[in-house]
């Protein structure tokens, strides 16, 4: 969910404390600026969208690649997971409806537990992730794409697409991955860049960032992209928020970056929004079985006491 990032800073060319990355990392979550800065790096972090994403564009089938993780004799079951999802969507005319607790679905058997769990837990983290990797595969790409508005008739590639964003007060590029969608027309080439978007989140750098990057290695787009907000859990597809003017989003960019600098770094999301920290790559310093741990609090030590404050 928030793959694009994390890899991001495990990105050898971006520096450590880079300020543009520092930024967006403490809007993420400060604590996780704190842990980043102070560094240490994320750990393995398990996005099965990012993954499904990823392994599609090599080519192989759903079968194939799960026979890649020792999984072949799981794919009668996937089968009959997406054969699942088709017959619940047909019944029920909302979007994406088997993401509700009346899905049936997606439920491993005790046999298939004892079977596969290793190495589900390998590849995957959890089986949670195993079930969004196959419906990403099967629905989500699709969805997405039509969505977008490249249809089947197009000559299309998905390719994953290397961006540099440029912010030329906050230093040297930052060397980001995003998806996108290389469509043939004639002799143009059309981009649908989509950004993956958790549920009901707002992004208020990215798709301002991305409009304003350019490809790395090459000075310019071929042609402007137009971008999407891809929703990360229903498939739906938008165009991006555009909550802050380019005034606003810049000043913000620098102010954080400041901030980032000498925080404080509270853990804002384990403490408001903990489905985050169930992604973040620096989880494991934060919790300790769902108990938070000493170090999550470290980034508050440097806070002031605000003793002379007058109120
Ligand atoms: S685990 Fe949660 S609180 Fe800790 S750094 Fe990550 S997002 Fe922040």
């Amino acid at each position: 969910m928030y793959a694009d990032l994390f890899l991001a800073l495990l990105e050898h060319r971006n520096p450590r404390k880079h300020p543009l990355l520092s930024a967006m990392l403490y809007e993420f979550c400060p604590q996780a600026a704190f842990f980043w800065r102070s560094g240490l790096d994320p750990h393995e972090f398990h996005d099965p969208v990012w993954m499904a994403m990823q392994d599609y564009t090599f080519g192989g089938s759903l079968v194939d690649q799960l026979g890649m993780y020792g999984l072949d004799d799981f794919s009668e079951t996937a089968r009959q997971y997406i054969t699942d999802i088709q017959d619940f969507r047909a019944t029920n005319l909302v979007r994406a409806p088997e993401t509700s607790a009346l899905f049936p679905g997606g439920r491993p058997t005790a046999e298939e537990k004892r079977n596969f769990t290793q190495a589900v837990e390998k590849h995957f983290g959890e089986w949670d992730n195993l079930y969004a990797y196959i419906r990403t595969w099967a629905f989500l790409i699709g969805d997405w794409r039509l969505r977008s508005g490249v249809t089947n008739d197009r000559n299309y590639a998905l390719r994953k697409t290397h961006l540099a964003f440029v912010l030329p007060e906050l230093g040297e590029p930052v060397y980001w991955q995003a998806w996108a969608w290389w469509v043939k027309i004639e002799h143009n080439t059309n981009i649908h860049l989509g950004l993956l978007t958790p549920d009901g989140l707002r992004d208020p750098f990215r798709p301002w960032l991305t409009r304003m990057s350019s490809l790395e290695g090459i000075s310019a787009w071929p042609s402007t992209p137009i971008l999407h907000r891809l929703n990360y859990h229903t498939g739906e597809v938008s165009d991006p928020e555009n909550l802050l003017t380019d005034g606003q989003a810049r000043s913000m960019l620098l102010k954080l970056a400041t901030i980032a600098e000498s925080g404080p770094y509270p853990p804002l999301n384990l403490l408001r929004h903990p489905a985050a920290c169930q992604v973040c790559g620096f989880r494991k310093f934060c919790y300790n079985d769902e108990r938070p741990t000493d170090l999550a609090l470290r980034g508050l030590e440097d806070v002031p006491t605000w003793q002379n404050d007058a109120r």
